[in-house]
């Protein structure tokens, strides 16, 4: 491919010759089109072309235009692109004096890598509401700014043969505007038209039309969705189950079909002023919400309106986005209120992809099935955003967001490709190459065999996509998750070392490495709270003080271990854990004697207890856990709040939170012991459960027991942390771990570290939770291969 222009450069400036490398998300991305209009503009001439480090441009001209041209491609770059590196040298051979083009990539050389789906850009939007454009009301509108990218793709190259869009061929008018580098659609793979790209249509889910005589196919879904009906819509990454929000029925019957009792639903509103209606949305929000990334952003719900008490139920706060693909976008169009968009499956199942597949597990979840016959090659969830102290953190990392690379720190630039492949929930793997880190998106729980399926499929894929040969792997310290299993098996047929990284350890890695921290720095004090983590003593982990750096880590302090009576059915049943804190840090008797007249007292003696006293006795079936997620759910059950059973990991903390959001607590925070007659000093719940106790006596409004647990723990937390940071002589505290996730904990933690004179490192790029383990596992393996090198 040669594309030129004939423009003349002005002959009486001062003319000069550069190579200019650009290094970053600079390919695949409509990048080069750019240079070649800008320098167009300019009257430069040159050429631009992808290589093995990104673009390279040789350009002649003016001087001052030279400058002026940098000064617009960092400017002016495409949307999803990213300039991490712009290098200008001189060249003493000016570019041939004849226009400027785009030079084809090499025969035989492969572009690896793909970019992440993008919301759909402006100018397509306009395209879609104007009844004079080709492309009016066309549902697979995209162009280079914007569409589906690792959704469709199956394999590298990344071009249209590779994707799914390979069984639509363009028509004379897309193939066009493809091969010209003027056009929008310049070298977009899946761009599409009504005359030649896919189609939507709605059904019975049995393969049976649904007639729509006079309306098109999302006109008369939307139509459905007014009438109550709950639909299964098929979107970028995966199916939706919608019905509208303001339903109470719609939403009460979704709930029950999808026998999902707790777990809030997500929104899709189809603007901002939408939005605005149920929650306060500040500059940072409305930035997230309206960009290309298009995440689902939680809210506090604090608008004049409110939607189905069964959309959040015992929340606080809602999860918002805005439509992303014109599917979305045309069936909102005409809704002032939000539509419940939560993903299409079963309780905890992954989420469909496929028609087929969507017709039978959704069979009894949806009244009708809003289809397309684009393929659906990778499941990319919908992404999770929260702010909290004053910055976005990601809470979900799939659609917009993976497989976009993250630099890895100074330090890093040699690391040999390592695989790491993350936890057991919430899974991610993580890939290093060329100095920088690529987190598949979240995967999810794999204790579902479809999920588990998924993680090989994804690993495959990922090796393909980036050309990526591991020579180190890198799992979790547990046995007996299949993310470890699948890395022994790996390690063992490729011959290939194998690192396990302690999960917590991983935690506060990755946290060093979202902020950038060097390979050579000066070890940090790591606060993990979490749910469950496996200890290196073979003992259950979760609320950890570490002194860390990439090259290992000590245990320092660490919460007061409890019994988890009956194992994983205490993460199930909350009032298990109330139950072994009651025994361990009050003594059952004492309770019983001090506190018999308590519903707390008298609730939990109809459970079997005799059988609970027993595994706690003989330590059966009782592993000692210093978890901080099941603190939090020992709490939350004596307060009645998710006691009985919880329908989602996590529920009882998250409920507990909302209870205690806006309640101030002023100086009666309840406090927490230190126990240092063990090995290791121990953060002791003791006296906080007799306080807790005495409110619930007192009738204490259960808010404020709430809010004050929070600011004890919080003050706890953040005392001991200075404590040992002081005595270890670090300045630095790195928080991490799945409790982090708790907005009034979280900000309690930093404001309180921060006015101890600590800096204190936190999570925004990946996941607090163990959707981030896997680049923590990654950068630990890197460090130690690094080590071993020299
Ligand atoms: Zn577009
Ligand atoms: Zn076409």
């Amino acid at each position: 491919m040669s594309l030129r222009t004939g423009r003349d450069h002005r002959l009486d400036d001062v003319m000069s010759s550069e190579r200019i490398r650009v290094r970053g998300l600079v390919q695949g991305v409509g990048f080069r089109p750019t240079v070649w209009r800008i320098a167009n503009d300019l009257g430069l001439h040159g050429d631009v072309r992808n290589d093995g480090d990104g673009v390279l441009i040789r350009v002649s001209g003016a001087s001052a235009s030279l400058d002026e041209f940098c000064a617009r491609l960092r400017a002016e770059g495409p949307p999803r692109g990213r300039i991490d590196v712009l290098e200008r040298s001189r060249d003493a051979v000016p570019a041939a004096d004849v226009g400027f083009e785009i030079v084809a990539s090499d025969a035989g050389e492969v572009h690896t890598g793909v970019v992440a789906d993008a919301a759909t850009c402006a100018a397509c939007h306009a395209e879609i509401i104007d009844p004079d454009d080709r492309r009016y009301r066309y549902p697979f509108t995209n162009c280079t700014h914007c569409g589906p990218r690792l959704s469709i793709v199956r394999g590298i190259p990344y071009d249209r043969a590779n994707t799914s869009m390979a069984v639509f061929p363009m028509c004379p008018a897309c193939a066009a505007e493809y091969a010209d580098p003027a056009d929008r659609r310049f070298h977009a793979q899946p761009n599409a038209c009504p005359v030649c790209g896919p189609r939507v249509w709605l059904e019975d889910g049995r393969g049976r039309a649904i007639d729509h005589t006079g309306e098109d196919a999302i006109a008369a879904a939307s139509r459905l969705l007014a009438e109550g009906r709950i639909l299964a819509v098929k979107g970028i990454g995966g199916f939706h189950l919608a019905c509208d929000a303001g339903d109470e029925r719609a939403v009460a019957e979704l709930r029950a079909r999808k026998r999902r009792y707790r777990k809030p639903f997500a929104l899709m509103a189809r603007d901002l002023d939408v939005v605005r209606r149920y929650c306060t949305v500040d500059t940072a929000g409305a930035q997230l919400l309206t960009g290309s990334a298009a995440p689902v952003v939680l809210l506090p719900a604090d608008g004049a309106e409110q939607a189905a008490g069964e959309v959040a139920p015992g929340q606080t706060t809602l999860g918002f986005m805005l439509p992303y693909s014109p599917v979305h976008q045309l069936l909102l169009a005409d809704w002032e209120r939000p539509l419940v968009m939560t993903s299409g499956n079963l309780s905890e199942e992954p989420q469909c992809i496929d028609n087929h597949d969507a017709g039978q597990r959704l069979h009894d979840l949806a009244d009708a099935w809003l289809l397309h016959d684009r393929e659906i090659v990778n499941r990319v969830d919908d992404s999770v955003v929260r702010i909290m102290h004053a910055r976005p953190r990601l809470l979900r990392r799939a659609r917009g967001y993976a497989p976009a690379p993250i630099p890895l720190p100074t330090g890093f630039a040699d690391a040999p490709p390592v695989l790491a492949l993350g936890g057991e929930l919430k899974n991610t793997i993580c890939l290093l190459k060329d100095g920088h880190a690529i987190l598949s998106q979240h995967l999810g729980d794999l204790e579902d065999a479809r999920t588990a399926d998924e993680f090989e499929r994804t690993v495959g894929l990922y090796l393909e996509l980036f050309q990526h040969r591991p020579q180190a792997l890198a799992v979790d310290l547990h046995p007996d998750y299949r993310s470890t299993r699948y890395g022994e098996a790996l390690a063992a047929s490729d011959g290939l070392p194998l690192l396990g990284v302690q999960h917590h350890f991983a935690h506060i890695a990755s946290v060093l490495a979202d902020n950038g921290r060097p390979l050579d720095t000066d070890p940090v004090l790591g606060v993990a709270l979490d749910g469950l983590g496996y200890g290196t003593d073979g003992t259950i982990w979760g609320g950890e003080f570490l002194l860390a750096d990439y090259r290992g880590f000590g245990r320092l302090a660490h919460l007061k271990p409890t019994p988890l009576p009956g194992g994983t059915r205490a993460i199930l049943e909350p009032w298990r854990n109330t139950y072994a804190h009651l025994v361990t840090h009050v003594g059952w008797q004492a309770f019983v004697d001090g506190h018999g007249d308590l519903e707390l007292a008298d609730w939990l003696q109809q459970q079997p207890l005799g059988v609970l006293a027993g595994m706690l006795e003989r330590g059966l079936n009782a592993p000692p856990s210093s978890s901080c997620g099941r603190l939090f759910d020992a709490v939350a059950a004596a307060l009645d709040v998710s006691r009985e059973v919880v329908s989602y990991e996590g529920q009882a903390a998250i409920e507990l939170e909302a209870l205690a959001v806006g309640i101030d607590t002023a100086d009666m925070a309840y406090a927490f012991g230190i126990d240092r007659s063990g090995e290791l000093p121990q953060l002791d719940p003791a006296p906080m459960w007799r306080a807790l106790l005495a409110d619930l006596r007192a009738a204490t409004d259960r808010r404020l027991i709430a809010a004050r647990f929070h600011a004890g723990l919080a003050d706890a937390v953040a005392g001991l942390a200075a404590t040992l940071a002081a005595e270890q002589g670090v300045d630095s505290v790195a928080l991490s771990g799945g409790v982090m996730q708790n907005k009034t904990l979280f900000e309690g933690l930093c404001v309180r570290l921060e006015g101890a004179g600590l800096e204190v490192l936190t999570q925004q790029q990946v996941p607090a939770n163990d959707g981030g383990l896997s680049l923590g596992q990654a950068v630990v393996a890197a460090a130690q291969q690094l080590e071993g090198a020299t």
